[in-house]
């Protein structure tokens, strides 16, 4: 098991925001959380890597308790988060972007260079020296998830990467999702359905702070009721 979150309770001072949210991911999974606007997706990400620590449960990382741990613990331990709005640094260059997250966890194996980043991503070289305030939103999605990859992390955390973006985009970042599934294990969010169904192999639905529906997503895909239910069409 990779990630296991047990009946997590986190407030906003005091509002409930997450009321008893439970999933897990084997190592290897991509999933995909769902939800409508103010669910719960964004907090789920945020109380897993610490920036909005639970008030009650736990969540275990690859055998580890990390309830409550600091974000800067967590990260080095291995999990990753692209925030929905990505945290460009606008006058610097994608390469320099890059360069200042290169970060090597003890025991990461350097797989993760920039060379080897621009040579995966041939778009990201293009623009090696545009300064990330000249970007397009899905130049900054992509240099977002590849700044994260710079940490090597063994989950990576997505919160809703196709925000405000152009389809041709969503296309992009879908690919991009399937291939770092093939070597990390990935938690992201979504509003809808389509995308999720495209790229994770199944689906949580939150809803007010609680997770009232999981299934693979091919039954989800079939799921009128429940997509009409609980999902923005
Ligand atoms: P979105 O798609 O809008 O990001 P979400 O599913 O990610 O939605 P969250 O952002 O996790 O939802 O919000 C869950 C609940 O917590 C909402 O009711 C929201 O209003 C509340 N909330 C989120 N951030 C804060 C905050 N900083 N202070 C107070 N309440 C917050």
């Amino acid at each position: 098991m990779m990630l296991d979150v047990q009946d997590i309770h986190t407030y906003y001072g005091d509002s409930h925001a997450l009321q008893g949210v439970s999933l897990s991911l084997q190592a290897g999974e991509t999933v995909c959380l769902l939800g409508r606007n103010g669910a719960g997706k964004s907090t789920t990400l945020r109380s897993i890597i610490g920036l909005t620590p639970p008030r009650r449960g736990r969540i275990v990382f690859d055998g580890q308790d990390i309830t409550g741990q600091a974000t800067w613990r967590t990260a080095r331990m291995g999990i990753g988060l692209v925030v929905e709005d990505r945290r460009i640094f606008p006058t610097l260059s994608v390469r320099e972007n890059l360069e200042i997250s290169t970060y090597r966890r003890p025991g990461s194996t350097g797989q993760w260079t920039i060379e080897r980043i621009f040579d995966l991503y041939p778009m990201l070289a293009e623009i090696a020296d545009r300064d990330g305030a000249n970007l397009s939103g899905g130049q900054q999605q992509m240099l977002a998830v590849a700044r994260s990859l710079m940490s090597e992390p063994r989950l990576l955390l997505l919160d809703e990467p196709n925000e405000g973006l152009a389809p041709v985009i969503v296309q992009q970042i879908g690919e991009l999702i399937d291939d770092l599934s093939k070597t990390t294990t990935i938690l992201f969010t979504d509003q809808s359905v389509h995308f999720a169904l495209k790229h994770a192999r199944r689906a949580y639905i939150l809803e007010k702070g609680r997770i009232v529906h999981q299934a693979s997503s091919e039954d989800l895909l079939h799921d009128h009721a429940i997509q009409d239910r609980y999902l923005s069409v």
